[in-house]
């Protein structure tokens, strides 16, 4: 490989490399506001102006290719002046709204204020004035006086979102940055803006002035609105998730996520309708009961039955770890086949980009971990059907409203005799559902999902409940600590008494006089991977952050499904 000095080091670097990018490889950051590595380079900022031997001007590094033998200097008197010189004109007019503004922790502009700028400001006049809130489209609010003008977000919507929204009006001091006339910024990708805008230019409109960046704690997680599984991180205060942002994968979403995933996989976290406790049906209510005499409840219902007269549904919804030990307990606990899943598509919903028809994080992963019938066991057409005749009386439902896909299943439903449901919120299942236990949310449990990809992918607690908080879903502190988790912070706010699904099976076995034993989400990705062959030999930590594929030629790359 070919090689060129930076700093006084020699590295090698790829034929067609920009300094920027080279220098990147190898861990070397040279300060940026316009450059970034998804986007075309646009050169604009200057802030990335380095000196190169034999050349008499600086160059910018993002656009200067790397050549055998150059001679790069980023720290030189030459290079650190430049820099000042760029950081005091971006400033001349830049608002002092640190104090006030959504980006102030995570800016650009203040970071880089303080580490490469001397403090001194030689402008006295009086700074340009911008209007300061103007809604750009139903999702993003911008702030003129403070865009340095580094066309990231124009750069987005043209070349990533391939929605061209934005545009640079004016020039001089007066260059701003609006929509075509007619146009909003109004794109399925919009919000990916308010993330690469360097400064507090561009805001959530869901998200503003909510909480600053400080307060909360990120954990990385997996989006469950698609089975993309974008990698997300979690931002939560008081046990209250505020907002979702992308987290890179360059295998799953690169920098993205779509606005809808964004705004909508959360808010049901913190929903008033959240079940928290375990519900039991007397005279028609639902009456909130303890664990135990749920568990005993459900127990002595169970066992009323013949095995075949019982069905089970699992759920793309749910973890692999929890429709893993569902198939176990309808299997090898009840003896019963009878047990599929719901797939929940949506023509409409898919895209070139990230989004996919399977509005499911984990279709994949149900199949894999054998939610399916058995030879003689019936599938969900044909449990629909044995409910109706007579011959299924006693269905379990894991996390999922059927009801709501198929509103033909409430007549159905209604001529069972028992009917236990899992669920996060109160839904038109838990409706008709004659003992209720309160589920996780995929924010509140360790687990993982498969994407369409074949990709396993840990989800992890970002808020806690009663349970996690008493056993911490079985992980130590070190060891949750590993994947980001920031345990101060989950002093203060409201704790639901929900477990996860697996936990309340593996509960309900011991009552029924079957023993499993597992204490954690992890030994349950244990006993899979010794199991299942798609998932041999993994482990968390082979899952890790950025995900694993799992081994099997069942996966199809890139289906649309
Ligand atoms: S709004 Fe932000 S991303 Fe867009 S040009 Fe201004 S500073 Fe750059
Ligand atoms: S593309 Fe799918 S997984 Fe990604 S953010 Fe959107 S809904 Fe979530």
């Amino acid at each position: 490989m070919p090689t060129f000095t930076i700093n006084g080091k020699e590295l090698e670097f790829k034929p067609g490399q920009t300094i920027i990018e080279a220098a990147r490889d190898h861990g070397i950051e040279i300060p940026h506001f316009c450059w970034h590595p998804k986007l075309s380079v646009s050169g604009n900022c200057r802030m990335c102006l380095v000196e190169v031997e034999k050349i008499p001007k600086l160059v910018i590094a993002c656009s200067t290719i790397v050549s055998e033998g150059m001679v790069v200097q980023t720290e030189s008197d030459k290079a650190k002046a430049a820099r000042d010189a760029v950081m005091e004109f971006i400033l001349i007019n830049h608002p002092l709204d640190c104090p006030i503004c959504d980006e102030a922790g995570e800016c650009k502009l203040q970071d880089y204020a303080y580490r490469y700028e001397n403090g001194e400001s030689r402008f006295t006049e009086e700074k340009n004035h911008k209007p300061k809130h103007v809604q750009l489209g139903p999702h993003v609010m911008f702030d003129a006086e403070r865009c340095i003008s580094c066309s990231r977000c124009i750069r987005f919507c043209d070349e990533i979102a391939k929605s061209p929204q934005l545009t640079f009006v004016q020039r001089g001091d007066r260059v701003t940055i609006t929509t075509f006339p007619g146009e909003k910024l109004d794109n399925p990708y919009s919000m990916n803006v308010i993330d690469i805008c360097p400064v507090g230019a561009l805001t959530s409109k869901d998200f503003r002035f909510k909480a600053r960046v400080w307060d909360m704690s990120a954990t990385k997680s997996v989006c469950i609105g698609c089975s993309r599984g974008c990698n997300i991180d979690i931002w939560v205060r008081n046990n209250e998730i505020l907002r979702l942002t992308p987290r890179y994968n360059e295998d799953v979403n690169s920098y993205w996520m779509c606005d809808y995933g964004r705004l909508n996989t959360f808010k049901h976290v913190n929903a008033k309708d959240r079940v928290d406790s375990p519900q039991l049906r007397r005279e028609g209510q639902l009456v909130k009961v303890g664990w135990d005499e749920a568990f005993a409840e459900a127990a002595s219902r169970i066992k009323s039955f013949a095995k075949d007269e019982i069905a089970f549904i699992g759920s793309a919804y749910a973890t692999c770890e929890d429709n893993y030990l569902l198939a176990k307990f309808a299997g090898s606990v009840i003896g019963s086949g009878h047990i599929d899943f719901m797939r929940h598509t949506d023509p409409e919903f898919g895209d070139d980009l990230l989004k996919k028809n399977d509005v499911t994080p984990n279709t994949r992963g149900a199949e894999l971990v054998g939610v399916s019938p058995s030879k003689s066991g019936l599938n969900l057409e044909g449990i629909f059907k044995a409910i109706k005749e007579g011959k299924i009386k006693a269905l379990y439902v894991i996390e999922d409203d059927l009801i709501a896909s198929n509103p033909e299943l409430e007549n159905i439903f209604a001529r069972l005799d028992l009917l236990i449901v899992h669920a996060t919120n109160y839904n038109r299942i838990t409706d008709l559902a004659d003992i209720v236990f309160p589920a996780a949310t995929y924010a509140e449990k360790n687990g993982t999902f498969v994407n369409f990809d074949g990709m396993v992918q840990r989800i992890k607690p970002a808020v806690t409940t009663v349970d996690t908080d008493r056993a911490l879903d079985g992980l130590s502190l070190s060891r949750l600590d590993k994947f980001g988790t920031k345990f101060d912070k989950w002093a203060s706010g409201i704790k639901r008494d929900a477990k996860s699904t697996w936990k309340i099976l593996v509960a309900l076995s011991g009552v029924l006089g079957h023993k499993l034993k597992f204490n954690m989400a992890e030994e349950v990705f244990v006993d899979m991977s010794s199991s299942i062959d798609a998932f041999k030999g993994l482990d968390y930590d082979d899952v890790g952050e950025s995900g694993a594929r799992i081994k099997t030629k069942d996966v199809e790359q890139n289906v649309n499904v």
